[in-house]
């Protein structure tokens, strides 16, 4: 089993997971007092681990560390950003009689990952000796996430681990009995997935990437990846239109445009230039720029100067002939075929020993970006949207009215849950289960709840 690609995104190469130990101190409670509350249970939990993943290297953040912490799901989701993966650990409840473990993927086909969801719960379920509910999809009708951490989730994968029914005598004492346990074999999983030993420096397995094929990164990420590292880059074009060229010469020849642009971006500096080659010499891959000062070929315009890139790529990666007239000047000298791969290039386009990795680095960076349909609808305008205040009971409905009257909210009982669909931003008041909410406005007691629910009812009228 290994990890696949999106992989060694982050600068420093390590694997990072966020642990989100659901709720805070709230009343889930275990049955007969058996224990704590569900908040204080997962919290527990979490903390062993995170100091069990921690042995293979893993960088382990929390969403929260203390019980009174009790962190919006929208930011929890939203603080996954920057790691490999989401862990939100709860426990479950029904009737009483039900029981078992399960896993909830990501809905979301760019996050979810049923290979390591199928793992964890395995998993949990060997260790607990739990009934296997399986790894599950929970999507409202309008196609989002029932889940509102996963909904949010800006990790690269998120998922939602429901150990055992905490109102369920049986499961309760496996799922207390066995948590040191359960914390070594999961992160033992989680490490062998990611390719990690205990105790060495984790040393990512090599991903490689093929120069010849279609243009694998977008326009948008190229774009706004090398934008974020110089926002003036020096070309006798706009850096939109480079772009463009790469995509086009690339298709041409064959060769994936993404992986040229990366090269450009590596060679040029993100296009500040400043070695031996000027920027108006419309060359970006420091063709014939030997080293000594020599300052290497000027082409003609952009696109000329993209299309020799291009080519000589191709004269390394196949053997295959050009499908343009050669304005590559150093084509003749490649022995053809050589490198098929960047780590290939290291040695023979460079003298750089890490000359494929360090092209990976920026190629897994350019990667990384959020495409644009990704990307979060802020807070504020989801609020201006269809917004949902549900209660499940009549304690809480008495706020949830007050937000309808105020506000113009939509009071929904939690009973009827079908009714969240097309909402654009749901609000929990008062306790009982809220998984499914944006916010959640409790306190520890029934007037603390008001107060909370009149400080929001005023800001947003001050909004
Ligand atoms: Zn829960």
């Amino acid at each position: 089993m290994t990890y696949t690609p999106p992989y060694n995104v982050w600068t420093d190469g390590k694997i990072k997971v966020l642990l989100d130990p659901g709720h805070g101190n709230d009343d889930r409670g275990y049955i007969d007092g058996l224990y704590k509350t569900e908040g204080e249970s997962n919290l527990a939990f979490a903390k062993k681990l995170k100091s069990e993943l921690e042995k293979y290297g893993i960088v382990v953040g929390m969403t929260r560390t203390t019980l009174k912490e009790d962190p919006s799901l929208a930011k929890r989701g939203q603080m996954g950003k920057g790691y490999d993966l989401l862990l939100s650990i709860h426990t479950n409840a029904f009737n009483g009689t039900a029981n078992g473990t399960e896993t909830y993927d990501d809905t979301n086909s760019k996050f979810s990952n049923k290979e390591l969801a199928t793992l964890i719960n395995n998993t949990i379920v060997k260790v607990l000796g739990t009934k296997d509910r399986g790894v599950k999809y929970w999507k409202l009708s309008n196609g989002k996430n029932y889940f509102g951490v996963l909904r949010n989730n800006s990790a690269i994968n998120g998922m939602l681990i429901e150990h055992a029914f905490h109102d369920n005598k049986s499961d309760v004492k496996k799922w207390e009995s066995n948590q040191n346990k359960l914390a070594s074999e999961l992160a033992k999983s989680l490490a062998s997935y990611y390719g990690l030993t205990v105790t060495t420096t984790p040393s990512p397995t090599t991903a490689d990437i093929n120069i010849i094929g279609k243009t694998s990164l977008t326009k948008y990420q190229m774009l706004t990846y090398c934008n974020s590292k110089n926002t003036a880059p020096k070309l006798n074009t706009n850096l939109d239109n480079l772009i463009d060229l790469y995509i086009k010469e690339g298709e041409v020849e064959g060769v994936d445009g993404a992986v040229a642009f990366v090269q450009a971006m590596h060679e040029t500096g993100y296009f500040k230039f400043g070695g031996d080659v000027d920027w108006k010499q419309n060359n970006y891959a420091g063709i014939g720029a030997t080293g000594n000062g020599a300052k290497g070929n000027t082409f003609s315009n952009p696109q000329i100067g993209v299309r020799a890139q291009i080519q000589h790529l191709k004269a390394y990666a196949s053997t295959e002939s050009l499908k343009q007239e050669c304005v590559d000047p150093r084509f003749k000298y490649v022995t053809r075929g050589t490198s098929p791969t960047i780590f290939g290039l290291a040695g023979t386009w460079a003298a750089d020993k890490d000359y494929g990795t360090k092209l990976l680095s920026i190629y897994n960076h350019t990667k990384a970006v959020e495409t644009v349909d990704n990307q979060p609808i802020p807070e504020e305008e989801r609020l201006k949207g269809r917004v949902f205040v549900t209660y499940d009971n009549t304690v809480d409905k008495v706020q949830a009215d007050r937000m309808q009257a105020q506000l113009g909210y939509y009071p929904v009982d939690l009973n009827s849950p079908n009714d969240l669909v097309n909402a654009d931003y749901i609000i929990h008041v008062g306790g009982g289960t809220s998984h499914s909410a944006d916010i959640t406005l409790t306190g520890v007691n029934r007037l603390e709840t008001e107060n909370k629910v009149t400080e929001f009812i005023k800001k947003q009228k001050g909004a």
